[in-house]
């Protein structure tokens, strides 16, 4: 994996925040999983059994799927399949909205603090998340949660979620004209989150409230943006892992 802190000596001040959506700006996770799994089951005829054990890395939209069929059919899913999951799986999602919309809330505060850091210049915005296009616009379109043109990656570009904050990078790259980001961190709310962002050596924040991030040696979380200023503090000192560019000091995190 690359390392995409700044190259060029005193050369790029602009810096990078990354963000998952289910979990870190919605609140959709319980409603998101029922709707996933009803469609897999639906389609595939995956009973809990078929719930495939697979790395956390390919624990997206696309790649669990994608993992699933291959267990039952013991081949890869043709695309026309990934296809009709998808449509059911919103389908599911869309009737959920309309049966009981409490059940997709937003973080509070995300919708506001994007906004702020997209009249931010000293900081770039972007998304990557392990859910299918499709569903990532649904819920922040119903939430109003304003994220385009922000540089965006998601499952329908790759199963993995590592290569998905990859390209995010690479599409932000282009997008606010970088050659390089003088600091990247990424916020998501699962320890497998903390882990890509220690691969590849990016600051994380963790969101959450049931302290399980911090349990998994995340050492700055949060539980909402209601305090855009502490978390642009958090942003600016947060530590990046092994990086060589960051100043030694310590994010002021629990
Ligand atoms: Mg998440």
């Amino acid at each position: 994996m690359g390392h995409y802190g700044c190259q060029h000596f005193g050369g790029c001040s602009v810096k990078l925040v990354i963000f998952d959506i289910d979990g870190t700006l919605t609140d959709t996770n319980d409603v998101d999983l029922e709707c996933y799994f009803r469609a897999l089951s639906d389609e595939f005829g995956a009973n809990n059994s078929n719930h495939t054990v697979i790395e956390d890395d390919l624990v997206t939209d696309s790649g669990f799927a994608q993992a699933t069929y291959a267990k039952i059919h013991g081949i890869h899913p043709p695309e026309s399949v990934m296809s009709t999951l998808k449509a059911r799986f919103m389908r599911y999602l869309q009737t959920a909205f309309s049966e009981d919309p409490r059940r997709f809330q937003e973080i509070p505060g995300a919708s506001h603090l994007l906004a702020r850091l997209m009249n931010n210049a000293a900081w770039g915005v972007a998304i990557a998340t392990g859910c299918w296009l499709q569903s990532a616009t649904f819920k922040l379109e119903q939430l109003r949660i304003s994220f385009r043109p922000l540089p965006t990656a998601t499952s329908d570009d790759a199963p993995r979620k590592s290569s998905i904050v990859s390209l995010t990078i690479q599409r932000a790259l282009q997008h606010y004209a970088q050659q390089s980001f003088s600091k990247i961190v990424f916020v998501g709310d699962r320890h497998w989150d903390l882990k890509i962002a220690e691969a590849t050596k990016l600051g994380f924040i963790g969101r959450g409230s049931d302290g399980t991030l911090a349990l998994s040696g995340a050492s700055c979380t949060v539980r909402d943006y209601l305090d855009p200023d502490s978390f642009m503090h958090l942003l600016e000192t947060v530590s990046v892992p092994n990086s060589g560019s960051q100043p030694a000091s310590k994010a002021h995190c629990a």
